[in-house]
């Protein structure tokens, strides 16, 4: 197997390298932490305003030439050039900078960035190509293109409307449409065909783009590395995400997966950042190897983040697959007195993330799977009354299964064998075939994803039907089933009302075959019943599907709400669920397994702010020496027990935002 190296690579400010006194300052800093520098980068603007004068910028990479020759004598093996603005991210400082040279993009409501250009006109390309070969001739081991490669969010919501674009569009798709009738056409029910195109052209803007920028670069020098970075599919689908496409068209091998997660305020988003940074990887060709997460502390402010959450997060992105971070940290001055906490914490988690690393290379993440896909916004249904490029519809947000992860049923980026969680409307884009394999597995879905199987024909294959939409005055009462265990009569309330649209939280459902088990009823706040508020059944395709009609993503944290979720994932996946923690304690757990579930790791964050002092963890794998290993402390082996299915060990005193790596089978199992 070839070897997976962990890399740490640190994006410096224009500030930090511009002048010489700054520049002496930032290497002795980097000097001081040499042992968890691998890759340094430069950025070589300080605005996310696409144009800089070539007058201006041709002197800057002449001076960055010289930098990274610096790096390099500092014995620093892979210096480049992070180029921040190829499009352009927003509008920032437009009213001083100089004025675009080229068309700015255009929104699907006519306004106008001013600070980000269309990716499509021959004046774009022309500058992009010139600026692209003098960073080459800088001689950087490799350049990075920044996430403005999007269609979306550059100052104007939806991009790109310009005569241009429009003039595209016409060829694409045989008719010329003004950007009123194309916005209109968007919003047709049966115009999923113009959706689909237009999408498309989001996807061809941006490949033809990539492949500009990489002819640029080959002309000056075929031997430098590039890399791309993305932003996640939670975001938007707009722009198409067909990482396939662009990494080919840029001849990219390295990623950059990123997202927001700016602050600690809410500490448990750092499980969704990493989640998502693992669906980017997914989506990556097998060529690139190299992919290192966003750690973002952007804009660089000591008090919004603390260095253990730093750590956690890029741990967390490191289990999901990813083999390097990319810090963007250091802020904008090389005194660095905001930063110094989260820097000084890197060298103490290197070795943890070493060995996680070399042990977890080509292990699968192994768990649920909630459905999502690339093509979301190009496939998905537009009902009368919808708007396509209304913000954020709430059937359609991948995100909102993340909840599962977070009371520790293992979720995985992609289909893993066991099973696949159905959201909201996001069914509506896989095929009647793709959805009839799901369904001849196991699958956990919400009545959302029912109705859409029901006008599918294949609601049979779920054994309910949607009887009754209630959304009020409602909870649900756990029955006797043995899926239930100990939780049998367990009252769960989730007070419906309070949070907004309670329609879709109080879905009653009715039995449509022989063996549907109900879970859960539905009930008033007097216990008078209202019918089956959570079922189970096996199919004729010898699928496993449990339906949620009542608050299914909502207050999920009970005790016995999450020993009946376990239990539902174990019987889905006909046991294949990676791991499971006995107790009641918030360990969020990702997993790493090889078919056979002979070698694995596991990633276990205490995502609490009290120390789980005693955790019984089951792994569902074959018996092996185990070790675990903190940040920051020796690993050690751990006695495991077997038991029916897999191995059990106990894991002890993990402190508040703890993480531990637990390694069975392979060499450092045994070590
Ligand atoms: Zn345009």
């Amino acid at each position: 197997m070839e070897q997976v190296k962990l890399t740490l690579s640190w994006r410096i400010g224009l500030p930090q390298w511009e002048t010489d006194t700054e520049f002496e300052k930032l290497l002795a800093l980097l000097r001081e932490h040499r042992s968890v520098v691998d890759e340094v980068a430069l950025f070589e603007t300080i605005t996310h305003h696409f144009y800089i004068p070539l007058e201006t910028y041709a002197p800057r990479m002449e001076l960055a030439a010289k930098r990274l020759d610096a790096f390099r004598r500092a014995g620093i093996r892979s210096a480049g050039i992070n180029v921040l603005c190829t499009i352009g991210h927003l509008n920032e400082a437009w009213s001083y900078m100089p004025p675009l040279p080229a068309q700015a993009i255009v929104g699907h409501d006519g306004s106008v960035s001013t600070g980000c250009v269309c990716p499509n006109t021959p004046e774009m390309r022309t500058y992009v190509r010139a600026k692209y070969e003098l960073v080459a001739r800088a001689r950087p081991d490799f350049i990075w293109v920044d996430d403005d490669i999007r269609m979306h969010h550059h100052g104007v919501t939806w991009g790109c409307f310009c005569p241009t674009c429009l003039a595209l569009f016409a060829q694409r798709s045989g008719r010329a449409y003004t950007r009123e009738e194309l916005v209109k056409a968007f919003d047709v029910p049966d115009q999923g065909r113009v959706r689909e195109l237009w999408v498309e052209q989001n996807i061809a803007s941006i490949e033809s783009l990539m492949a500009e920028c990489r002819e640029a670069i080959r002309r000056v020098d075929p031997r430098i590395g590039i890399g791309l970075m993305t932003a996640g599919a939670e975001w938007t689908t707009y722009s198409g995400q067909a990482f396939d496409r662009w990494f080919a068209a840029l001849g990219a091998t390295k990623a950059r997966p990123g997202g927001g997660f700016y602050d600690d305020a809410t500490p448990i988003g750092m499980f969704g950042k990493a989640l998502s940074c693992g669906r980017q990887r997914a989506l990556l060709p097998p060529s690139v190897r190299d992919v290192q997460y966003e750690l973002e502390n952007f804009p660089y402010q000591r008090l919004k983040k603390s260095a253990t959450a730093v750590v956690d997060e890029c741990s967390l992105a490191l289990a999901y697959g990813l083999n390097g971070v990319a810090f963007n940290m250091l802020g904008m001055t090389a005194d660095c007195e905001d930063s110094l906490p989260w820097v000084r914490a890197i060298p103490v988690a290197r070795p943890a993330w070493e060995r996680w690393v070399t042990n977890a290379a080509g292990l699968p993440v192994v768990g649920l799977w909630p459905a999502w896909s690339s093509r979301l916004m190009a496939r998905r249904a537009v009902r009368p009354g919808e708007s396509w490029l209304g913000w954020a519809p709430p059937h359609h947000n991948i995100g909102v299964p993340n909840v599962l992860g977070e009371i520790g049923l293992p979720l995985a980026a992609e289909q893993s064998g066991c099973g696949v969680v159905l959201c909201g409307r996001i069914a509506e884009i896989y095929s009647d075939d793709e959805l009839k394999g799901m369904l001849a597995g196991g699958v956990l879905m919400d009545t959302t994803a029912l109705e859409v199987l029901a006008e599918r024909g294949l609601g049979h294959l779920t054994g309910v039907r949607l009887a009754q939409r209630l959304d009020n005055g409602l909870r649900e009462r756990f029955s006797n089933d043995a899926l239930n265990g100990r939780a049998a009569n367990e009252v769960r309330d989730a007070r419906i009302e309070f949070w907004g649209d309670a329609k879709g939280m109080g879905d009653v459902l009715e039995p449509i075959a022989g063996g549907v088990r109900v879970l859960t009823t539905i009930e008033d706040y007097f216990s008078k019943p209202r019918g089956p508020g959570m079922t189970a059944f096996e199919n004729e395709l010898g699928g496993r599907v449990v339906v949620m009609g009542y608050a299914p993503w909502m207050f999920l944290q009970s005790v016995r709400k999450r020993l009946q979720l376990q239990n539902v994932a174990d019987w889905i996946s006909r046991d294949a669920m990676p791991v499971r923690v006995e107790e009641p304690v918030r360990l969020v757990p990702v997993a790493r397994m090889s078919a056979d579930r002979k070698r694995g790791a596991v990633m276990l964050l205490n995502a609490g702010m009290d120390p789980v002092t005693e955790a019984t963890v089951h792994l569902r794998m074959e018996a092996g020496p185990v070790r675990v290993q903190a940040i920051g402390r020796r690993g050690s082996h751990l006695p495991a027990a077997p038991e029916a299915g897999g191995i059990r060990i106990t894991l002890r005193d993990m402190e508040p935002w703890g993480i531990r790596m637990v390694f069975v089978g392979g060499a450092e199992g045994r070590s």
